[in-house]
């Protein structure tokens, strides 16, 4: 960071703060994780020089011949990992990775199913302001009132009554296992394509946490900054039969020339999910949001579903006397980082919310375990239940600290420096 320092040190300053925060707060936001200093010295790598427009192989610029390896060597290791016929990995993002899907198979005007943002539905599943819910007729579908459990029904009925082109099966904020094999069925019912996005839980899929939509799925779309634990970025696979519209569909028709130290640090990512310590990890990380739900459970918090299968937990506040956007505040004054949620069925509009959603990802990265986790459920009810109370708040942020200190994150290898 010497020459950083030097050349601009109001944003060197920034990013030291930040990295205090990082590694002083308990961050809990579901879709963030700590990615290791092999991705980060990919991604900071003299690959970001590099016009790459094309691939490998089929380039629009000379001096190719490393990049190309590396792209090649991402290709492949997705399409071991997550068993699929291709994978292209040049998408700058999850959304981007979704676009090229709809880009590839739809056309502006077309219908397509996806899960109700208000739901657990991702902004480009549909959101009014977003080119998904901008360029397509979109068909919501919703989880069960009873069990807060996908309405498979419901997405058979709409999908013979609207017979749309595609359906998506994902979501941002779903706690429970998603079932490919029904989607798949209700979409060769209604000849539809079946797109599953897996931003959230490709971590678990490759692990074997959660089923892999590999076979039922005609397109998987996944971020690599989530429970996948790499750089910030996106990645698309699919049926050999879509391989190649798909590819130009992204270049040259939504970007131009790729992030190639982003998919550097993408190939290095992959290269640590095929790992045994990664596998453990998400087994931990599941393990971790599951003593957490029953524990906040135990201290009298409505959990969304009923608890979580995967690395999420979707707190309902309905009884509590503070909506999302409260306790959001709230945890944050204390030192724990999470994010306003609206819950199934909410009565309040979502930049309020009912509901707090909290991860595991990121604090399993630092080795934190169930001990942990029932200290920190103990500490969002406590903090919750005296907000106004300052003594309370700085007893538990000083707790926050401690425990931070007890499992570092960077900070031992490179603060020192
Ligand atoms: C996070 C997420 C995305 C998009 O990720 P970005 O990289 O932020 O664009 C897409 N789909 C789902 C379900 C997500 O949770």
């Amino acid at each position: 960071m010497n020459s950083l320092q030097k050349t601009d040190p109001e944003v060197f300053e920034i990013i030291r703060d930040e990295e205090g925060r990082q590694e002083y707060r308990l961050e809990m936001i579901a879709s963030e994780n700590f990615t290791s200093p092999a991705v980060m010295e990919a991604q900071g790598s003299i690959l970001t020089n590099k016009y790459a427009e094309g691939y490998p192989g089929r380039r629009y610029y000379g001096g190719c011949y490393n990049v190309d390896k590396i792209e090649e060597i991402a290709q492949k290791r997705a399409v071991e990992l997550f068993g699929v016929e291709h994978a292209n990995v040049q998408p700058h993002s999850g959304t981007q990775a979704n676009m090229a899907v709809y880009f590839t198979v739809m056309e502006p005007g077309a219908t397509y199913l996806g899960m109700d943002l208000a739901h657990g539905g991702h902004l480009s599943m549909g959101h009014p302001k977003n080119f998904s819910g901008r360029l397509y007729r979109v068909i919501p579908y919703s989880v069960r009132i009873e069990d807060h459990l996908i309405d498979y029904d419901m997405v058979r009925d709409l999908a013979k009554k609207h017979r749309p082109r595609m359906i998506i099966a994902g979501a941002s904020a779903y706690p429970r296992i998603i079932d490919y094999s029904i989607f798949g069925q209700i979409a060769r019912e209604v000849d539809a394509i079946l797109m599953a996005d897996i931003a959230h839980i490709a971590g678990l899929v490759v692990s074997g946490l959660h089923p892999s939509p590999a076979h039922d799925a005609d397109f998987v779309t996944t971020t690599t900054h989530k429970t996948m634990r790499g750089p910030r970025g996106g990645i698309v696979m699919c049926k050999k039969k879509w391989a190649s519209a798909l590819d130009s569909c992204i270049f040259p028709g939504m970007q131009g020339g790729p992030l190639m130290h982003v998919i550097a640090a993408k190939a290095v990512a992959l290269k640590e999910a095929a790992t045994r310590e990664f596998t453990e990890y998400q087994t931990n990380v599941v393990k971790n949001a599951k003593t957490l739900a029953d524990e906040l459970m135990n201290l009298g918090f409505k959990i969304v579903s009923g608890g979580t299968d995967n690395h999420l937990v979707l707190v309902d506040l309905t009884d509590k006397g503070v909506n999302g956007a409260q306790a959001q505040e709230i945890l944050e004054s204390a030192g724990i980082t999470v994010n306003k949620n609206a819950i199934p069925f909410d009565p309040l509009p979502p930049g309020k919310a009912s509901g707090i959603r909290i991860g595991t990802p990121a604090l399993t990265t630092r080795k934190m375990g169930t001990k942990e986790m029932k200290l920190i459920a103990s500490w969002i009810s406590e903090a919750l239940q005296n907000k106004s109370d300052e003594a309370v708040i700085r007893r538990i942020s000083g707790g926050i600290r401690e425990l931070c200190e007890a499992f570092p994150l960077y900070h031992d290898k490179k603060n020192e420096v």
